[in-house]
């Protein structure tokens, strides 16, 4: 049997020169393919010296840095199940996920070591160990002394790599299980479908506890065998220094908001850039339009989500579509389904299903959640509602959770906000369904306005709607609001804007 460990698939395309840079801080401290490759192993020695076995979960709750990165790494090559967390969830979350996923080891940061400690006490895991983002914590102080090599555990395409929580549509977040083969899939379609090439370097801000920072772009970057700058967070002025140093950016919708209200943005800053990449929430048409004209570069859009890694991409080569997410991506089978499972037509808003090798293996000890997932004929269902234009591009009109049914009518709220974004004196906006006692739920609009400017009122967006849509989808009250609550993906919370609306 060939090793299906992602890791040493990704291994095998490190360059010939291991001295070369993999991964750069943004004061150019530099960790070489050599040097991963020895941590890594020192780490994935130290975990199997503290009986970490293939297959067993190992949570990670510790803030973005280079050895962060070797850790992950380490865990693919101990053959363990890397189960990341967001560091801002607060103690009562962790205990939830540890209690669910029942990890053999716990990684967290050194101020957080008294809490984790307990925590792991409670759900008899052993002793945590800590990384800190200095050269501080257990984990590197235990390694230390750790050889520098490890034979990389072997793995079948389907074993699990990765254990990763999402919200999903309701309820108590799930544990996605992602294998070997949905990882390195995915990383091979991206790395070619992007024109990934000797030379590139990629300029790295978003965090590595989601698919997007982890998957994508490391294992895109890894794979190509060539340097990430490994920044802790977003931070516009920073990347406006950084990127003249890079050819490659990905992003959320929000980090191109913030690098337009950078001043003196612009060709400039993007002389050396290739591409820039945005996803994980839907990219406004204006901001997508103010970047093309003030940098010269067209961002390219993909779509998906922690299941099934990426789906869909706007082509390197051809064109990029604005308010689109671009064509299924090679391997793919993508669909959209009317509510009674026939398949929608041409143009025809419908749930977004899909097929394919990117395909997660289920939720973590949730089997009937899972099936119901999944159509009989093996296609899951998104949760995303979506069109297919008969060129093929799909669009994204929303989460199912977010449309709003008014009065037994469906209102897509992405066709309300981008004709409300259209408005002179709006910035963004975000349609929700508030309850009625009437029509169930009523077409409310949180708009945020251009700073600084009083126009336009609530009337006069509900009547700027009205010459535009049918009436059930002009939104009958209008609140503003100095912004959308976001979460650090970028997705606007809307949830949390219809708590705080339906209160008044
Ligand atoms: P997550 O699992 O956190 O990556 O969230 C996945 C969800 O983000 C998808 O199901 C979509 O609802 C949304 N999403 C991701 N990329 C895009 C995009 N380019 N446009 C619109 N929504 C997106």
């Amino acid at each position: 049997m060939t090793n299906a460990n992602l890791y040493g698939l990704l291994e095998a395309h490190f360059p010939a020169d291991r001295l070369s840079p993999c991964l750069e801080t943004p004061n150019t401290a530099v960790w070489t393919f050599a040097d991963v490759e020895a941590e890594s192993a020192r780490y994935a020695s130290l975990m199997r010296e503290r009986g970490v076995a293939p297959g067993d979960r190992v949570a990670v709750q510790v803030e973005k840095s280079p050895r962060a990165l070797i850790l992950y790494l380490a865990c693919l090559r101990a053959g363990a199940v890397y189960l990341p967390l967001n560091p801002a969830y607060p103690e009562r979350e962790v205990d939830y996920f540890l209690g669910d996923a029942e990890p053999r080891l716990v990684v967290t940061r050194p101020e957080s070591a008294d809490g984790a400690g307990r925590l792991c006490e409670r759900h008899g895991i052993g002793e945590p160990l800590t990384l800190g983002t200095g050269d501080d914590g257990t984990l590197i102080e235990a390694s230390r002394s750790m050889p520098d090599r490890f034979d990389t555990v072997e793995r079948a395409p389907d074993d699990l790599a990765a254990l990763l929580y999402t919200s999903g549509t309701t309820g108590q977040p799930k544990g996605a299980m992602l294998t070997h083969a949905n990882l390195f899939s995915n990383a091979e379609v991206l790395h070619r479908a992007w024109g990934f090439r000797a030379g590139d370097v990629l300029l790295h801000m978003l965090p590595i506890f989601h698919t997007h920072g982890l998957f994508v772009a490391c294992h895109t970057s890894l794979l190509n065998g060539s340097p990430m700058i490994f920044c802790p967070r977003f931070d516009a002025a920073e990347a406006c220094r950084l990127l003249p140093r890079a050819t490659l950016f990905m992003g959320v919708p929000t980090f191109y908001v913030r690098l337009l209200g950078q001043a003196g943005f612009g060709s400039a800053q993007g002389a050396n850039i290739r591409l820039f990449v945005s996803g994980s929430a839907p990219l406004l048409e204006q901001t997508f339009e103010a970047f093309r004209e003030r940098t010269g570069h067209t961002i390219l859009e993909r779509y998906g989500m922690t299941e099934c890694g990426m789906s869909t991409s706007n082509p390197l080569d051809g064109e990029r579509r604005a308010g689109t997410v671009g064509p299924p991506l090679p391997g793919v089978d993508l669909r959209v389904s009317r509510e009674d499972g026939t398949s929608a037509g041409p143009g025809e808003v419908g749930e977004i299903e899909f097929k394919g090798p990117n395909v997660f293996a289920g939720y973590w000890r949730l089997p009937e959640k899972t099936a119901a997932e999944f159509t009989a004929d093996g296609f899951f269902r998104s949760g995303d509602l979506g069109r297919i234009d008969d060129d093929g591009y799909v669009s994204i009109v929303g989460r199912g959770k977010d449309l709003v049914i008014s009065g037994g009518f469906n209102v897509y709220p992405k066709e309300v906000e981008l004709l409300i974004d259209r408005l002179d004196g709006v910035a963004e906006s975000a349609v929700i369904g508030l309850p009625h006692p009437d029509f169930g739920e009523q077409v409310t609009a949180v708009v945020v306005r251009t700073p600084g400017v009083a126009w336009p009122t609530k009337q006069s967006v509900i009547e700027a709607l009205k010459q535009a849509l049918a009436s059930y989808k002009v939104p009958k009250r209008v609140f503003f609001a100095d912004e959308l609550p976001r979460n650090s993906m970028g997705k606007v919370q809307k949830s949390v804007l219809r708590e705080r609306f339906a209160r008044g």
